[in-house]
């Protein structure tokens, strides 16, 4: 459970403009949307609230800790800890099947796989028949939900997700939405989903639009 605070930020891509951003308030637990055009700065966004952009100025407040204060490594230990991240395509490792990807990448951030954690996302999230196949046997809809499992694998407290749903059909979009919301939900997590998908806006009380 975390809250997402930011004040005065700014930032600026070498020879590109300065964005300056609006200061966002999150509450623990809360479900966001994060709309504008392409080119708008959402992506910038998250990776500033994930700390893998560091701004050129303002503060980011991850719950109690200011995150543009901490050391890289502490700021790695950090982002393992406290967020997960669902990309457009996800990535999974061809040769590992499901279930060894999610140890996997537990294992990157210095935890141990919770095999009876991994063993109640993967039934909430309706792929636990699916754990033993590769990534290559699998539909986009149902590698998206692994991404979802993936990025809560480390019990984090924020979920951010960018552009998830821009390579799923009608009927997966909606699915996929309403999985994320639910198990954002039951898991306790705060959620910021960036997208530019029409499709989406109907699914969120709390929206934030970049210009
Ligand atoms: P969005 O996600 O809303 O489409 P982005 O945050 O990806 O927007 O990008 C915002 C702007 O910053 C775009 O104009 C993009 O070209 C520019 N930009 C993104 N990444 C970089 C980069 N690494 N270097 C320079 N400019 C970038
Ligand atoms: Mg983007």
């Amino acid at each position: 459970m975390d809250c997402i605070k930011t004040k005065n930020l700014s930032f600026q891509y070498p020879g590109n403009k300065v964005f300056d951003f609006a200061d966002i308030n999150i509450g623990e637990k809360e479900s966001w949307l994060l709309t504008g055009n392409s080119g708008s700065g959402k992506t910038t966004l998250l990776h500033l609230i994930a700390g893998i952009l560091t701004p050129s100025n303002g503060t980011i407040t991850i719950s109690n800790t200011p995150i543009n204060t901490l050391r890289p490594s502490q700021l790695d230990i950090f982002r393992a800890q406290h967020i997960g991240l669902v990309f457009q395509k996800s990535y999974f490792i061809d040769a590992l099947n499901m279930h060894k990807n999610l140890v996997y990448f537990t294992g990157l951030s210095g935890q141990k796989a919770d095999p009876d954690y991994i063993a109640k996302l993967l039934s909430d999230l309706k792929i636990a028949q699916l754990s033993d196949k590769k990534p290559a046997q699998l539909s986009n809809g149902e590698l998206q939900r692994f991404s979802i499992a993936r990025a809560l694998v480390n019990k984090p407290g924020i979920l951010l997700a960018d552009e998830p749903t821009s390579s799923l059909d009608d009927a997966n979009c909606k699915r996929f939405t309403d999985l994320l919301l639910s198990i954002s939900r039951a898991y306790g997590v705060t959620l910021m989903v960036a997208t530019h998908d029409a499709r989406l806006k109907s699914e969120f009380v709390k929206t934030i639009k970049l210009n």
